[in-house]
């Protein structure tokens, strides 16, 4: 393949020599990307970090929770030590993809030994309903991202009022919940429902997680609830009487909600949402849900089935949190749960390499990893695992494969800044870090100074030109 596309005269201007080595290329730089970085570059590769956003992290930074602050800065740290690598270059700000900055063919027209995607999941799954494109209907992956402070989301309007559903009954949804209730600096929020399309035994949050909200929670009203669903359960052979399910899911909830505001946190089981209905200025004021049955499958797995009975919830937000999938716009082939993989026998193996399902061939010394590989799996330490098994797969191949000598970090530099793009290097974030730190301490839970991306480049400029104070260190230049 040619370095550089014969559309693009301007690029091809570019000198292109090369340095005869191989360089492995990773997408994405949250805990996947990150670690599978590092792994690779302690192996002594030259290797390029290309990532969508400013700052890496990815879900890491800019998803946990904002005052989980110990794991986010024990995450930060290990991220600013593979950085510190030598051989570790990074190009911030730059999205793959045929629809963004660079597409797949240019990214392999810089000639990689191996590309590792740990791109994430980075799509909402949504339920195709009418009125969901309403105002104040968000997935809740952006309306995280929104209160994170990710650069690409701080501007847009993720208003949310008094009255929220919230769609899902998994760890993210009492993220978001504790984030209305508890901690988001405007406080408007009067009530919270979770809305579950299964019931009580189905929930999917973990104890930890509910103990954050649990305060908001009124006993009674849960128990009205567990009530109002019991026959429907017992019918499905469960027993969902309120000591079996409050000492199971909610072991903290006291007889009466002990939070200092008025603000409540409801659930509403066996409830599949229907349509939206929305005022004159298009913001959603109902949600109509259908009641559902829970039906006992021969494997013993529960499903929900839709009814004929219908319910109407007066709300003014609503936030879906059923996951997340992947972005088909990177340009590698899909499969039915993601990026399509190698086929493997054993459904227990894990398979990274990336698989043409039409062709039935692999795609040679193309990896994903971590969300990538498999979306909404788990925590950052299964990440991080993930991204290193991936990693050792993609090394065993890169030490056979011909040595396609990879561009250089400038020439690959040159390239993108010709493209117009506005790189945010390796020095980049030492010096916004240290624009950062001039500032002093961020309090929690907004955990950065500079948050717009005009704001960010702005002052890496001028801390660009800033005399530095003797204390200071100089930064060098990035490569
Ligand atoms: C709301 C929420 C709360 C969570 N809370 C916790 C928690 O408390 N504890 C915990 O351990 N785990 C938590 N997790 C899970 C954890 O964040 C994930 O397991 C982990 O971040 C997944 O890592 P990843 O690297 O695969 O993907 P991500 O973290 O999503 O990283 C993807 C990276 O790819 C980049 N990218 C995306 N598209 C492109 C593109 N086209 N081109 C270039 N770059 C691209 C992104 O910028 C990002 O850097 C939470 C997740 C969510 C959604």
């Amino acid at each position: 393949m040619p370095p550089f596309s014969a559309s693009r005269p301007e690029v091809r201007q570019i000198p292109i020599v090369g340095v005869g080595m191989k360089g492995v290329f990773v997408v994405g730089a949250g805990p996947a990307g990150m670690f599978a970085a590092r792994q690779v570059a302690l192996a002594g590769y030259e290797t390029f970090i290309f990532n969508r956003d400013i700052r890496p992290g990815g879900l890491a930074q800019y998803g946990i929770y904002p005052l989980k602050t110990k794991m986010k800065s024990g995450l930060r740290k290990q991220f600013e030590q593979t950085l510190a690598l030598p051989n570790v270059h990074y190009f911030g700000h730059v999205q793959i993809g045929a629809a963004y900055d660079i597409s797949l063919a240019e990214l392999e027209s810089f000639r990689p030994a191996a590309i590792i995607f740990a791109s994430g999941a980075q799509g909402a799954k949504q339920l195709g309903l009418p009125g969901e494109d309403a105002g104040g209907v968000y997935a809740s992956k952006d309306f995280v991202y929104n209160y994170n402070q990710l650069e690409s989301h701080v501007a847009r309007d993720f208003s949310s009022y008094r009255n929220i559903a919230v769609i899902g009954v998994g760890n993210v949804a009492i993220d978001v919940a504790r984030w209305l209730l508890q901690d988001k600096p405007a406080r408007y929020t009067e009530s919270v429902v979770i809305v579950a399309r299964r019931g009580p035994l189905e929930v999917k949050f973990d104890k930890k997680e509910i103990e954050h909200v649990e305060p908001f929670i009124s006993r009674a009203g849960l128990v009205a609830e567990l009530e109002r669903v019991s026959d429907r359960c017992a019918r499905a052979g469960q027993d969902v009487s309120p000591e079996r399910v409050i000492a199971q899911y909610f072991p903290h909830l006291t007889d009466t909600p002990t939070a200092p505001t008025p603000a409540r946190l409801s659930f509403r089981f066996l409830s599949s949402p229907k349509s939206f209905v929305a005022n004159a200025e298009g913001r959603v004021t109902q949600m109509v849900v259908a009641e559902n049955e829970l039906v006992a499958r021969p494997d013993g797995s529960i499903s929900a089935r839709v009814t004929d009975a219908t319910a109407n919830i007066n709300v003014d937000t609503v936030l879906f949190a059923i996951g997340d999938k992947h972005d088909p716009a990177i340009g590698l082939p899909m499969g039915p749960e993601g990026y399509a993989t190698r086929p493997v026998s054993d459904a227990n193996t894990a398979s990274f390499e990336v698989w043409d399902p039409a062709a039935a061939r692999p795609h040679p010394g193309q990896f994903v990893v971590g969300w990538a590989r498999k979306a909404s799996s788990g925590l950052a330490g299964l990440a991080r695992h993930d991204g290193e098994l991936g990693a050792r797969q993609a090394l065993a191949y890169v030490q056979s494969a011909p040595d396609p000598n990879t561009l250089s970090p400038l020439e690959i530099h040159a390239y993108l800044a010709a493209e117009g793009l506005r790189i945010v290097d390796k020095r980049d974030l030492l010096l916004l870090d240290r624009a950062e730190q001039r500032r002093g301490a961020v309090i929690a839970p907004n955990s950065f100074h500079f948050k717009e991306e005009e704001e960010i480049f702005k002052v890496i400029d001028e801390e660009k030109t800033h005399k530095i104070p003797s204390k200071d260190p100089p930064i060098a230049a990035a490569d």
